[in-house]
């Protein structure tokens, strides 16, 4: 199965599975990269997960369908339009063979879900995909809209018992801003330090810095290392009302809304 990472808009990725004949998408925000990309491959479009329905994941919808030979996945809130099976938790979905995990990760939004793909099934060894739309980020996580800060942080707990090599595929290249703010939060982190040096050399190659893993995040993203004495200060000095791993969180999540980068 090959992953692919299509840049939309300025820092937008629609990731792509494909195994050479029938594809997935995720999170279409424009139809065009996608249209491009099955056309220049050859590709037949097969399915489309939507994790959110904030237009940067759903605007490429419309004009998908008439090319889609398949159904359109997506969260049972939201009131998407154009949604044909309302997933949640404890679904899952086929996709050539491939098992398709549904979980419920609301916190950026009430509605979001996320999607975990495994290739046990078809006698391959190649690492899980957790396609996680704006809920964990490389060094981030997503904003809270009409979600709360411990929906978040129950999602984020749950994807850091994931595999370590478990790749994460957000839809934001916000990594580099992340590493900054990680950085202020965990000054002493050389992880951080040299993974911000492998990612900006990435962006100089006009790469993208996803995926990343669940090991990785695990040493540099400051929202899965509330435990963490550093982090734990830090976010004493920014309002964390006691070193509970929530009230840790809650207070990163606030200082980080006002962080310059
Ligand atoms: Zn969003």
């Amino acid at each position: 199965m090959n992953l692919l990472a299509l840049p939309a808009f300025t820092d937008n990725y629609i990731w792509m599975l494909h195994d050479g004949h029938k594809a997935l998408v995720v999170d279409p925000g424009d139809a065009s990269p996608v249209l491009e990309t099955l056309q220049h491959e050859g590709l037949e479009l097969a399915a489309i997960l939507v994790t959110h329905r904030h237009l940067d994941h759903v605007g490429g919808l419309d004009r998908l369908r008439p090319h889609l030979r398949g159904l359109v996945y997506g969260p049972a809130m939201g009131h998407i339009s154009g949604i044909d099976v309302r997933v949640g938790d404890g679904v899952y979905i086929d996709f050539q063979g491939l098992r398709v995990d549904v979980w419920d990760t609301p916190g950026h939004t009430a509605d979001h879900v996320s999607y975990l793909v495994r290739f046990d099934a078809i006698k391959s060894d190649q690492p899980p995909l957790l396609f996680c739309g704006d809920t964990l980020f490389s060094a981030g996580c997503g904003r809270i809209y009409d979600g709360t800060a411990q929906q978040l942080f129950s999602a984020l707990t749950r994807f850091s018992a994931l595999p370590g090599n478990t790749a994460v595929c957000c839809t934001h290249e916000y990594t580099l801003a992340n590493l900054r703010f990680a950085r202020a939060v965990e000054p002493d982190n050389n992880a951080i330090a040299v993974h911000e040096q492998t990612c900006r050399k990435l962006r100089a190659q006009g790469q993208a810095t996803l995926p990343s893993t669940i090991s990785t995040e695990l040493a540099v993203n400051p929202y899965l290392r509330c435990d963490q004495p550093q982090v734990v200060h830090s976010a004493q000095q920014h309002g964390a009302l006691d070193s509970t791993a929530l009230a840790v969180f809650t207070a990163l999540r606030q200082w980080k809304d006002s962080f310059q980068t």
